[in-house]
């Protein structure tokens, strides 16, 4: 579904990206795990374009952008690759203004110009798959930090995004109110929905992932089945950045 190949980002004159190649399977859960500052969130971002790569090839279903150096993609090619995305952050950011259902029919409504009764319509299925439909008409600050997130996930999958992309989906969250975030995300994983997840939660990624990529200073160290990875990392650094885990 994605493809990355030999991405490089760099702030400045710091390079936070080196040489990223990185395959994200249709249907299947990729976590992306390692220390602080290993550059899981700008890779992430470089994925949805919030971040432009300076050099290397990304390729998200049928729409392939190439990077080069003082030369970005138009606008559009922009645009039109972040709409095949839906991204959940750590601290949920929803818009504090608007109520749960209008926080996830916003984008509908305002980017892909639906009318309010099926925006509402679909919001209100997309909020009965997270469990809240029953809080709708509430605002973001009467809900518990998990049922935000809920609420986000929602926003995220409101126009149907070919890849949902997740930041530290449970970091601001007490571990009781993590698992219901984290059983959202396996329903949607059980449905087949493609995602591709920063998490430094080495639990969360070993529950969930299919495919688990291991990265450190900006670089990937070692790519494989959850269960290899896990259980018989080959890289010495793997194995004792995953031994934390145990
Ligand atoms: P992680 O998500 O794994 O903690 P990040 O992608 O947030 O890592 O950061 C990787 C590196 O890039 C860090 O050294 C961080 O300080 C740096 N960095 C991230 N965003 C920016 C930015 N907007 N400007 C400058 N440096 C940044
Ligand atoms: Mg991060």
């Amino acid at each position: 579904m994605i493809s990355l190949q030999h991405l490089n980002k760099s702030f400045g004159s710091l390079q936070v990206l080196h040489d990223i190649n990185l395959n994200v399977p249709e249907g299947q859960v990729t976590a992306l795990i390692g220390p602080s500052g290993s550059g899981k969130s700008t890779l992430l971002r470089c994925v949805n374009l919030l971040e432009l790569p300076q050099d290397g090839t990304l390729q998200l279903a049928e729409q392939r952008l190439d990077f080069q150096p003082k030369r970005p993609p138009a606008q559009s090619a922009i645009l039109a690759l972040r709409r095949r995305t839906g991204m959940v952050f750590q601290n949920f950011q929803l818009f504090p203004h608007l109520n749960a259902l209008d926080n996830v029919v916003e984008g509908l409504r305002t980017v892909h110009r639906w009318a309010r009764s099926k925006a509402e319509q679909h919001g209100l299925a997309l909020l009965d798959k997270v469990g809240l439909a029953h809080k709708a008409k509430a605002w973001p600050h009467e809900l518990s930090g998990g049922q935000q997130q809920r609420v986000a996930i929602a926003r995220a999958l409101a126009s149907s995004p070919q890849v949902l992309l997740c930041d530290e989906p449970t970091s601001a969250l007490d571990p009781e109110l993590a698992g219901e975030v984290v059983e959202v995300l396996q329903t949607l994983a059980a449905e087949g929905t493609t995602m591709l997840i920063a998490t430094h939660d080495l639990r969360l990624a070993a529950h969930i992932a299919h495919q688990v990529v291991f990265m450190e200073a900006g670089r990937i160290v070692e790519h494989g089945a959850a269960q290899a990875l896990f259980m018989q990392p080959q890289q010495a650094r793997t194995r004792g950045y995953v031994s934390t885990l145990f």
